[in-house]
This record gives structure tokens, sequence and C-alpha cells, in this order.
């Protein structure tokens, strides 16, 4: 089948179940089969591996996974696209769709519920753009089991995610995603790839978790919060955020914290490393909670 054939083939799809795109759960499916193809090879995946999709749509990509994995577990949160799914893969057995949305998911909970004999979990999924931000968290917050993901996202929120420090895309997303795993930057994607068109560009992202994280904050869900409010209004100093954030505390109490950890008092948010992150935010936790 040509790469035209399946565009074809996603068009039927629409048309035979007379289905309308919900721009508000941020439908955009794939109809490039090479763009599918080449997900699936950078997802490397085999018949050990357990899938996790979420939004699979049409099952565009679905259909891959299923080829590939021993066992996809697909989270689709349009009732509409239930039956559907049903009916194209009603002859998968190593499928499970649920019909639930994915930040209300206790992943963990499904993973063992599900995944029995796989050796690795791995995310793959073309997000829905509204809610990239708060998927990432949900599973880098909330998941001990998952190994990996794939993600397609905007590319904008791909630079960020895959960001060095001092450059402009670096922010507090950037600091809490690498500091559980490595990330990077694959490829960027074309528009002309999906029905319908997103507004922005778009790129594939791989996240692999951490099995070991060799520096740990005193206390990760303080050292989350503390990394936000750091970057709370990016042109402001580091001082100045802090100082907002933590009003119990005048400028003259964080001008000496921050020279005495060798810092410039003047130095921004984005200048500054996970590991120096790490340092402030335990120091800033003593003085807190002392
Ligand atoms: N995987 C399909 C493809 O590539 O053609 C569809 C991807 S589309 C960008 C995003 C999908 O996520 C849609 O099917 C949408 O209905 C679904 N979705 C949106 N919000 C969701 C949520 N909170 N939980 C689960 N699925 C969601």
């Amino acid at each position: 089948m040509s790469s035209s054939d399946f565009r074809d083939s996603v068009k039927d799809l629409l048309s035979n179940n007379q289905f309308r795109i919900k721009k508000h759960l941020g439908q955009n499916f794939l109809k490039d089969r090479n763009i599918l193809q080449k997900i699936v090879k950078e997802a490397k995946i085999d018949k050990t591996v357990g899938v996790i999709e979420v939004g699979p749509g049409l099952g565009s990509l679905t259909e891959y996974l299923i080829d590939s994995a021993l066992k996809v577990v697909a989270y689709e949160i349009d009732n509409e696209l239930v039956p559907i799914l049903k009916n194209r893969f009603s002859q998968a057995d190593n499928l499970e769709l649920l019909h639930k949305d994915i930040l209300s998911v206790e992943i963990d909970k499904d993973i063992d519920q599900y995944f029995t004999g796989c050796n690795e979990i791995v995310v793959v999924a073309n997000l829905p753009y509204y809610i990239t931000t708060p998927i990432l968290m949900r599973f880098l917050e909330s998941s001990k089991k998952v190994n990996r993901m794939i993600l397609m996202m905007q590319s904008e929120v791909g630079m960020r995610v895959t960001s060095k420090p001092s450059t402009k895309d670096y922010n507090a997303l950037t600091v809490v995603i690498n500091y559980r795993a490595e990330t990077k930057y694959l490829f960027k994607v074309p528009k002309t790839v999906f029905v319908p068109e997103p507004n922005v560009d778009s790129a594939i992202i791989e996240i692999k978790i951490r099995n070991f994280i060799e520096r740990k904050p005193n206390n990760e869900s303080f050292f989350f919060d503390f990394v936000h409010r750091c970057f709370t209004q990016r042109r402001k100093t580091l001082l100045n955020n802090l100082r907002d954030s933590y009003s119990q505390f005048d400028r003259a109490v964080w001008e000496t914290l921050l020279i005495d950890m060798g810092y410039n008092p003047t130095i921004r948010a984005e200048a500054l490393s996970i590991d120096d992150f790490i340092k402030l935010s335990d120091r800033v936790d003593e003085m807190i909670n002392r």
C-alpha cells in the first residue's frame, strides 16, 4: 500500500463513520504512512515491550503498535471514537482499549494490571497538544514503571523539553523533566502529515527515564514546586522571583543566601543547572521548614 492509499484510508474512516473532528480535544490525525513507520522505528518496540498509547484517535498509530508490541493499552477520551476503534481492531487480542481521560488514570495500577510479562513499558503517542505539559508531568511525577516515551508534540514544547541551561527555551519544564529523564529532539514533522493540519510545527521527542537518579533533593515535591517558582517571571532575576514567592524573607536574606552559595545576586533562573536547583532547593526547604 502506498503512502497515498493510506491517506485515503484516514479520509475513508472519517467519512464512513460520519465522524466530525473535535478541535477542542486536540484531534489532528496522522495520515502519512512514512511518519508512522518512522515513529515506530524510533520507539524500538518488539514482542517483549508493553506500549501505552495516549489518544489512539482513529487508530493510525495503534495499527503499527499492535503489530510490533507484546501488548498495547490505549486511552481515548472521545466516546465517539471508542466504537470505531473497537470495530477496526476487533481481531486484535493484544489491545486493551480504555475509554478514559489520561489525566485521571492511575498509571502504575493499570501497568500492573495489563502488562504482565512485558520487559519494558514505553509510551508512544501523537499527543493532544492542548494538554502536552500536564500529560508529561503526569507520567514523570506519578509513574515509577514507565521506561521510555516517544512523543509527537509541538516543536516549541519539544525544544523546551530538550534545551540546555542559559538558552531561551530552558524553563521549569526542562529542569523537572531532565531531572528524571534523558531527553532528545529526534526530528521535526511537517504540518502536512495531519488531518486537519495543526497551526504549529510538530516534532518527535524521546524521553528516557533514568534508572537511577544520582543526586536527589531532600524533598522531591518541594523541589518541583520550587523550580516553578524560580521561573515565575522570566524577565525577573532569580532573587526577585524568590522574594515574590517566599515573602516571609526579605531581599537581604536572599542576597546573602545567593552570595553564600557562590552565585551573583543578579543571576536569572535560566542560568542554573539541575544540580544548582537541587542545592538551592535543599537550602530554601531548610529555611522554610526549620
Ligand atoms: N493517535 C491518533 C493519530 O495519530 O492519528 C490521534 C492523535 S490526536 C493528536 C490526539 C488524540 O487524543 C485524539 O484522539 C483525542 O480524542 C485524544 N484525547 C484528547 N484528550 C485526551 C485525554 N485527556 N485522554 C485521552 N485521550 C485524549
